[in-house]
């Protein structure tokens, strides 16, 4: 049995306006005990909100009892199938004080509703078939955007562009398939189509369509989760200097004693649309306190899981950059690093020769470091001059490091997507490119028929039409409640 659920549509606090949100069977009948009749649908209706049922009363007696008048304002009653659930919902837009919104929600309890789970107005909307997954992830995007431009894909995506490529490819993968299968039960007449060019035409043509889309969901995935990049180097090198500059405000502790961050911090912070998860580590040094030494563990723990690690090199104190030669083969492989070479703002203030020594190490450094990476796999190592002290350098940083997530602040047609959908279209790439490859050597096509449902398959996971309990709990859960 499906039950009613309430919650506050709006944020907790005063506001000009608040709204309860009422959605599930019981509505009708608790519109009638609230508002004294059921109000005409989709029509915004004056009325007063009296308090319904005995256990409105809160503990304290000067509290509302049935039929008090708890406020009066705006009722909305969108009878099922035509709400935001699909279930008949009604809204109530009072006055924006906490007392008169919970005042409200407990007279919708004692009517028979409970308090909903966070995202659990749109977990019913995609339950009954008002949104599909992607849409729904759509809807929570957009309330967390953190710029016009993650709003503007997160809107697109709602409106179910980023799904109906998906489902416009998992179609034609469907079609494909069905030749394929035809293929293997008409084997015994002579039906060639695995030897069909037009077969591997349209497989190539799914192919570029899945590329495009990628691309798309991978500016979007940039726009809505960014890219996180962790802060690493010796004690007093800078790293929370440059982190504060970044963030532009005193997010971590700046103090010219070593050791003094021993924890990993993290601050959430925007370029042109881009957000950057960025992570403030414990100076990596053989720490011999035991909670340093947690610090350093939880460091290299973030390193390995980061986007790009950007290693702060004190270029005044240590112009030959050993801070990085000497960490570097402790630094997880794979993972891209930016030298910075900071406080050039002192390098170049000292004295003639010192300012040499550090251009030059700058210079020769960068070259040295890039052999050393050679040697270390081929890891992609860039190197930078700031002064997180003067802010020198930062607008370069800024550009160099929305080039190496290949981010495009002008690219258009950007679908919000997450992690999840790109994890799943890469696992379509990899059936993709074995079915291409299986028709190719004309081999089995049994082999071919399996890749191509296995597409299909990882397709159905971004719209939801292959979904587990599981992955719709972790979906919604993030959800704010009330949504
Ligand atoms: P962390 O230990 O790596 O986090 O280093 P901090 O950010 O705490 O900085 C250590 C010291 O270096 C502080 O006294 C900072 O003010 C100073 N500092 C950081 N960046 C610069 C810079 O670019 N130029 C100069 N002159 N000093 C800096």
């Amino acid at each position: 049995m499906i039950d009613t659920i309430v919650a506050a549509a709006t944020p907790p606090g005063r506001g000009g306006v608040a709204i309860v949100r009422v959605s599930g069977p019981a509505v009708p009948q608790i519109a009638v005990t609230l508002l004294g009749e059921l109000p005409p649908a989709r029509v915004a209706t004056m009325a007063s909100f009296r308090a319904g049922g005995t256990a409105g009363r809160a503990a304290d007696d000067t509290a509302e009892g049935p039929g008090d008048i708890i406020d009066s304002g705006l009722a909305l009653y969108f009878p099922a199938p035509h709400s935001y659930t699909g279930e008949h919902v009604l809204e109530l837009h009072g006055h924006g004080g906490p007392v008169l919104v919970e005042a409200l929600i407990r007279s919708a309890l004692a009517l028979g509703a409970r308090r909903a789970q966070p995202g659990e107005f749109t977990q019913r909307a995609y339950l009954n078939g008002k949104l599909d997954l992607a849409q729904a992830e759509a809807v929570a995007d957009l309330i967390d955007a953190a710029s016009d431009a993650a709003a503007r894909a997160a809107q697109r995506s709602l409106a179910g562009a980023f799904s109906s490529r998906v489902r416009a490819l998992g179609q034609e993968l469907g079609e494909l398939r069905v030749l394929v299968e035809a293929a293997i039960d008409f084997a015994d007449e002579g039906l060639d189509v695995l030897s069909d060019q037009s077969l591997q035409a349209r497989l190539g043509a799914a192919s570029t369509q899945l590329a495009a889309l990628r691309a798309a969901g991978r500016q979007g995935r940039l726009l809505t989760e960014g890219m996180t990049v962790v802060i690493a180097g010796r004690p007093n090198a800078g790293k929370s200097s440059l982190l504060n500059r970044l963030a532009g405000h005193d997010a971590a502790i700046v103090t010219a004693t070593p050791g003094t961050t021993r924890d990993v911090l993290r601050e959430r912070i925007v370029i042109d649309g881009m957000p950057l998860h960025v992570l403030d580590t414990a100076g990596l040094r053989s720490a011999t306190d035991e909670i340093e030494a947690e610090g350093i563990r939880r460091a290299r723990a973030a390193m390995a899981v980061a986007d790009r690690i950007l290693f702060v090199i004190d270029a005044a104190a240590d112009p030959a950059a050993t801070g990085y030669l000497e960490e570097q083969a402790l630094l997880p492989a794979g993972v891209p690093v930016t030298l910075l070479l900071n406080k050039i703002d002192q390098a170049a203030a000292a004295a003639a020769a010192t300012a040499a020594a550090a251009v030059a190490a700058a210079a020769g450094g960068g070259e040295a470091l890039a052999g050393a990476a050679a040697v270390t796999g081929g890891a992609d190592v860039a190197s930078l001059r700031i002064s997180a002290l003067t802010g020198e350098g930062f607008e370069a940083l800024a550009a160099h490091l929305k080039s190496c997530m290949g981010f495009d602040p002008g690219a258009t047609g950007v679908l919000s997507a997450r992690a999840r959908h790109l994890e799943a279209l890469a696992r379509v790439d990899a059936c993709l490119v074995a079915a291409a490859r299986l028709l190719a050597a004309h081999d089995a096509a049994e082999l071919v028929a399996e890749e191509l449902r296995r597409a299909q398959l990882a397709l159905g996971e971004i719209v939801g039409s292959e979904s587990s309990d599981d992955l719709l709990g972790r979906i919604f859960a993030t959800f704010c409640i009330g949504k």
